[in-house]
């Protein structure tokens, strides 16, 4: 059945429905049975088998696995498995590395709870969308995700972007009333509106008719869609490295390959031992263990309640210079309370906190104020609640207490109605709704105009300068009069003198209007008659001042972007510690101000380490992030409603809300803050910082050790003409890749920051990982190893000439030699301060790796079949001394070096 050819009560009827009462409990638990649960099946960007094979197409490995099968060819047997087995290990190893990465991505989705409005029971309810079935009658609202396939009962200005289904990036008006009877493409298909859209504009209500795998976007994710993250800088940086590496080996591979020739070796000898080196000294892991790192700090970050949803933000996120920051819901908790109204120029307390409409009112003199004796108070009250969308609801399975549905700001008048005693039931069915005017950050105010008996009335609400400035009249004592210029400016005075104790405020004026089919925002919001104002209180998060210090200490800066008033913005700004008590610092820069700054001096108050900028728009908003990017600065930026995408999308780190933000936000963003909370940011920003640095740590360390395998390696081959063999083989080399660095290195991604992580500048992040000076340090450090595990050799090679297996002990104390100093390496390149300092315990899952890479040398050292194979050769205790030396040589001029160069090449 195509829904959109169907008259609405066609479509009720089928999922036994009903647009005013929405579903019983016994319909939805069958429609539950039915249907099965609205959720899509989050399909791998890649999948199992993919990975696998993906780790085979590398050419070294396939190269490799030819020097094993030559070997076999040549009779050996031995060299051949142990060359297949040492490829499938490490295959094996970079499956799961990305395996794991790619899980942990595609887990990150499920964290983020989406949730709905629906009309269940009779009552106006939130619950996540992936319990709506089909028959369920939904709410939306702007910036609403569209949760199902739905068929539209009613529209208010709705339109939808529905780029993911048609294409088209314009948003595309719905309306209900839309009828064919003809088959139609989705882009003219007016009356529904499809899952995974986004609602650009306005509101509506509709009946759910398909969900889950039944729906459009179902039923293309199923045929599979993949979508390719872009991988994080230093994913690029270090793959174009290891690529040009392998071209570099290659070709000394290739020399390797042709003296041999001239050294007499056959061409399948000479080729497996130039492959063999070449292929034991490339970097092939190292790309896979930065995948699994992010991918795992990208994981420790989710479990903070920061979602990152590309790898890439993770690495930005250390570099963050600026935090742009909300006030409201962010710096704040979003939770609004009522705390007291102005009215008739007199003001009242309200009692009781949150949205449990249980307290009271009481005026000036304390005397609490029962319905009966309100008076014209009630028109305040009413035209409140009338102006707003907002409603709230008791504690149920999804919410520990009274909640809000939808705008927190709006749900706060439904608590305060019920305490001024109304019943708000009662007042839907008298005032029905004709037009919605919603809130928006640009005009400031939001209007609803109802019927009510035979008047039309127009409800507005907002911030008190602009619904001021569109009032004309004031009632006060039930007597409507003209409101001079005098009264504007007392109402103002009180508004502030409220505002400086960090009240939110919203006046409320109303007006009537003449019968007619439709009416426009200017005639609903003009020519007012202005009622009064409540007060508004909005704790703020408990750790943000904390975290405050914390982004000072690290040499951040803070701005503070608001749309509520320089008084309100300043107050809070005093309790979170943001703005020192004597309101000196920071500058606060309203939108007159910053509209009369060009760019150049914009430019020149950023240098300021905080700003607060009060009655901002989007559109400041966005030139501010500009500016800020042109400047250089690494910005990020919070946002949670639909005007504030440009800015997300353009900043380095767009930074969406998890509870409150919209659905559009939340797509525009590459961060989400699963609790709404500053503090969450840094605690991003500062994980950022944990990753970059152990990233580095591995990298920086990884390559050294390559560096001393070929200076062995070289300092062999230019041995081989003095007649002194080879000091190490090529299954070795693959052997100390594995086990003296693969296992340790990987657990470097669990370091613990040092002390001063918080406390130094933050990164360039256009500055690369390798730049000269780091490479010197590598090939310093790598050169130092080789040469001292080369020395290894020559002695033991020399002083034990008259032992027997004395080359395989020569080799196998190389190989010691050179897992020890990589030891040494790793330990001097973890900590700025001393390697076996108090640092050295700090990170128990290396300690384990060590031991288990220690274990596998004894093995190797000391089991009969491992020696065969590995060509290894049992040591005394006394051989024990040459590679402990090497190390501790290597470790003892590391560390001199450091504190020498204490800055330079860490
Ligand atoms: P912020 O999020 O920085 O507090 P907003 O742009 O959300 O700023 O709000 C600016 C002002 O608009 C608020 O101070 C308040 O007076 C008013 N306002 C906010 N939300 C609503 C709403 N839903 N209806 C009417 N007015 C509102
Ligand atoms: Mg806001």
């Amino acid at each position: 059945m195509e829904i959109f050819k169907e008259p609405v009560n066609v479509v009720l009827r089928q999922f036994n429905s009903n647009i005013e009462n929405g579903l019983d409990k016994s319909t939805i638990l069958s429609a539950r049975k039915k249907y099965g649960k609205n959720i899509l099946k989050i399909t791998n960007s890649r999948n199992f088998i993919n990975i696998l094979f993906s780790q085979f197409k590398s050419p070294l490995v396939i190269i490799l696995m030819i020097a094993s099968m030559i070997s076999y060819y040549l009779g050996q047997p031995r060299d051949g498995s142990i060359l297949l087995v040492i490829v499938l290990l490490n295959a094996l190893i970079g499956f799961y590395q990305e395996w794991k990465s790619e899980n942990i991505l595609a887990s990150l989705n499920k964290l983020i709870v989406n949730k709905c409005t629906v009309i269940r029971e009779k009552k106006t309810i939130e619950i996540i969308t992936e319990d709506l079935v089909p028959g369920d009658v939904v709410k939306l609202y702007e910036g609403d995700g569209v949760p199902a396939d739905i068929r539209l009962i009613h529209t208010n200005g709705f339109s939808v972007n529905e780029f993911i289904l048609t294409g088209e990036s314009l948003p595309s008006d719905k309306d209900y009333l839309f009828a064919t009877d003809k088959t139609i493409p989705f882009v003219e298909i007016k009356n529904c509106v499809y899952m995974g859209t986004t609602v650009a504009r306005g509101q509506a209500t509709g009946i759910v008719y398909a969900t889950g795998l039944q729906t459009e976007i179902g039923k293309i994710s199923t045929s599979s869609q993949k979508i390719k993250v872009p991988d994080a800088p230093v994913q690029t940086e270090i793959a174009d490295v290891a690529k040009k590496l392998t071209y570099a080996i290659l070709l000394i591979g290739a020399c390797l390959f042709g003296t041999r020739l001239l050294l007499n070796d056959s061409i399948p000898v000479a080729l497996v031992f130039a492959v063999s080196v070449a292929a034991a000294m490339v970097p092939e892991g190292l790309p896979a263990q930065i995948s699994m790192a992010l991918a795992l700090a990208v994981g420790r970050l989710a479990k903070r309640n920061a979602i990152v949803k590309k790898i890439a933000s993770a690495q930005t996120l250390g570099s963050a210079t600026v935090i742009a920051s909300d006030k409201t819901g962010t710096i704040t908790k979003n939770e609004m309370t009522i705390t007291g109204c102005y009215f008739n120029s007199e003001s009242f307390l309200v009692s009781g906190l949150g949205y449990e409409p249980q307290g009271n009112i009481s005026n000036e003199k304390n005397i609490v104020m029962k319905k009966e004796s309100l008076g014209d108070l009630k028109i305040f009250f009413l035209s409140g609640f009338l102006s707003s969308t907002g409603k709230i609801s008791p504690p149920d399975t999804f919410h520990s207490t009274w909640h809000a549905i939808g705008d927190p700001t709006e749900a706060a008048f439904a608590t305060l109605a019920i305490k001024a005693g109304f019943t708000l039931e009662e007042i839907e069915k008298e005032y029905p709704m004709i037009k919605v005017f919603p809130f928006d950050s640009v005009r400031k105010r939001a209007s609803i105009i109802r019927s009510h008996k035979e008047k039309i009335v127009s409800s507005v609400k907002g911030s008190i300068e602009s619904v001021l400035a569109v009032s004309a009249k004031i009632i006060s004592n039930g007597a409507v009069s003209e409101l001079t210029t005098t009264q504007k400016e007392a109402i103002m005075a009180k508004a502030t003198a409220f505002s400086e104790n960090a009240l939110r405020i919203i006046a409320i004026a109303y007006k009537d209007l003449e019968i007619k089919k439709d009416y426009t925002i200017e005639e609903a919001e003009q020519d007012l008659t202005f009622a009064g104002f409540v007060t508004m209180f909005d704790p703020p998060h408990s750790q943000v001042k904390a975290a405050i210090e914390l982004v000072f200490k690290a040499q951040m800066k803070v701005f503070m972007i608001t749309g509520d008033n320089e008084v309100t913005a300043k107050a809070i700004a005093k309790n979170i510690g943001l703005m020192n008590p004597n309101n000196t610092f920071p500058l606060v820069i309203n939108n007159t101000t910053l509209q009369n700054m060009n760019d150049e001096e914009l430019k020149k108050v950023f240098s300021n380490r905080a700003i607060i900028f009060s009655r901002v728009s989007p559109d400041d908003k966005l030139r501010i992030v500009d500016l800020l990017m042109q400047q250089g600065e690494i910005v990020a930026v919070t946002g949670d409603g639909v005007n504030d995408t440009l800015s997300l999308k353009r900043a380095d780190i767009g930074i969406a809300m998890g509870r409150n933000g919209s659905k559009v936000a939340q797509e525009a963003a590459n961060m989400i803050l699963l609790d709404d909370d500053f503090s969450t940011i840094v605690v991003a920003v500062k994980e950022g910082r944990i990753i970059f640095r152990n990233l580095e740590k591995t990298i920086k360390t990884n390559l050294s050790s390559n560096v001393a395998e070929l200076t062995c390696v070289l300092f062999g081959f230019a041995g081989s003409f003095l007649g002194i063999p080879t000091p190490i083989l090529a299954v070795q080399i693959l052997l100390i890749d594995m086990i003296g660095e693969m296992f340790p290195l990987t657990m470097l991604t669990y370091d613990p920051p040092e002390k001063n992580i918080m406390e130094i500048s933050p990164r360039n992040p256009k500055d690369k990982i390798l730049t000269k000076d780091t490479i010197k340090g590598i090939v310093f450090s790598g050169t130092i190893m080789g040469l001292v595990s080369f020395s290894a050799f020559i002695i033991t090679y020399f002083a034990n000439f008259d032992r027997s297996n004395h080359y395989e002990k020569a080799i196998t104390i190389t190989f010691i030699s050179i897992i020890f100093s990589q030891y040494a390496n790793l330990l001097s390149r973890r900590t700025y301060g001393a390697a076996l300092g108090s640092y050295f315990l700090s990170n128990k899952k290396l300690l384990l790796a060590f031991l288990f890479s220690i274990s596998c040398i004894f093995l190797i050292v000391y089991v009969p079949m491992f020696n065969y194979y590995f060509h290894t050769s049992p040591l005394l205790l006394k051989d024990w001394l040459y590679p402990i030396t090497a190390g501790s040589v290597c470790l003892i001029l590391f560390e001199l070096k450091k504190y020498i160069f204490q800055k330079n090449n860490l």
